[in-house]
């Protein structure tokens, strides 16, 4: 049997040499991804609780330029490795090439944006260096006698919140979905070590011979700033033609609940909620949605929520500024009408 990238001496964790927070900032077409930026929030706290310093960590080629990033948004220093052998995103050479610096630099904690390359290489890193990894944290906290991390996320399904630890590795890893924590302030007038490496990027085993970009005519829910979403309630896919007049009147875009996806109604691209996407629009209109945990989980950071629904007890009213209680067929065309006509006075 092969034991190639089998760490055996991460079976001997002396856990006092292991120190440090690590964000992994992703970039992407010459721009630092905003959801792993987002996660100097949630270093900073947990970097000044066990005092320990908050690194940012970039790969890429032509990078240069970006690497001050993390310091503007509260990172205390940035490692990163600028290789042309790191031009194309492979997941296999980019974790290899973070568990080298993994290896030398020994940090406690790395936390990393559940984003598609951080779903993709961020676990077989935690694989290779048979480390703890937690999916989908919602909240951090740190035990600071054993510096240990708490990784906290709803379980599956219940409206209780898991609170996960790996006590016996490190590093102990974790990835958080996009907009779960708010991004910090810059600040271009922080100072921060900036730190070169030269890594042996390990050659792809993989050939990449085309690509080609997806034109997404939409804005990304995620991006939007108004969302009309839709529910079970709407009862079929033509529901879903109102809601999108609906949206465009208030130049805002479709996203619907699980519920909606499973009835193949909208993409799971526009789910909202804890297996969706989290959302931060200004005015989150809710349409024939129950408010379920998971579902409210996603528009945490939304703005002003109004919920249209036709039960009074739906729990979603309980959790929106503003409430209609109505048919959405009556609803729906109604708003339509009213917004028209005032345009048009
Ligand atoms: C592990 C796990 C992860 C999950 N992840 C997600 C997730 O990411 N996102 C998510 O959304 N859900 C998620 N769910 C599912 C979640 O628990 C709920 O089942 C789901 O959110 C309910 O969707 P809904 O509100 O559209 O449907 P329902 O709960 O069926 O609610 C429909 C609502 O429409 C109202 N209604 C009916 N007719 C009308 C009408 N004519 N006019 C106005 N209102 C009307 C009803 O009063 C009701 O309140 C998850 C569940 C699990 C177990």
């Amino acid at each position: 049997m092969s034991t190639a990238g089998i760490c055996p001496e991460w079976d001997l964790i002396i856990k006092d040499e292991w120190r440090g927070v690590w964000i992994f900032v992703e970039t992407f077409d010459g721009e630092v991804n905003e959801a792993s930026l987002q996660l100097l929030n949630p270093g900073r706290m947990i970097a000044d609780k066990i005092k320990a310093k908050l690194v940012g960590v970039m790969l890429g080629h032509n990078i240069r330029h970006l690497v001050r990033e993390p310091i503007y948004y509260g990172a205390d220093e940035v490692i990163y490795v600028d290789d042309p052998a790191l031009s194309t995103y492979t997941p296999e050479v980019y974790a290899e090439t973070l568990i080298s610096l993994v290896r030398k630099y020994k940090p406690e904690i790395i936390l990393a944006a559940g984003t598609l390359r951080g779903r993709e290489m961020i676990p077989y890193v935690a694989n290779i260096l048979r480390a703890g990894i937690t999916a989908d944290c919602t909240d951090f906290d740190v035990d600071v006698n054993t510096r240990d991390l708490i990784m906290i996320r709803p379980p599956f399904g219940a409206t209780l919140l898991a609170h996960i630890r790996a006590p016996e590795r490190r590093p102990q890893l974790s990835t958080v979905r996009p907009n779960v924590f708010k991004l910090p302030s810059r600040d271009v007038s922080r100072r921060g070590e900036l730190i070169e490496e030269k890594v042996d990027v390990p050659p792809p085993r993989i050939k990449l011979i085309s690509s080609e970009e997806v034109k997404v005519e939409e804005v990304p829910i995620e991006k939007a700033e108004i969302i009309v979403s839709g529910g079970r309630g709407l009862g079929s896919p033509e529901g879903f033609k109102l809601l999108e007049k609906l949206a465009e009147l208030v130049g805002g875009v479709v996203a619907g609940s699980r519920k909606a996806v499973d009835a193949g109604w909208i993409p799971h691209e526009r789910q909202v909620g804890q297996t969706g996407k989290s959302v931060k629009a200004s005015l989150y209109i809710a349409v024939g949605i129950s408010g379920a945990a998971q579902h409210l989980f996603g528009i945490r950071e939304a703005g002003i929520v109004v919920a249209i629904n036709n039960d009074p007890e739906a729990p979603i009213f309980e959790n929106a500024d503003y409430g209609i209680v109505a048919d959405y067929r009556e609803a729906v065309p109604a708003l339509i009408e009213e917004i028209t006509n005032r345009r048009s006075r």
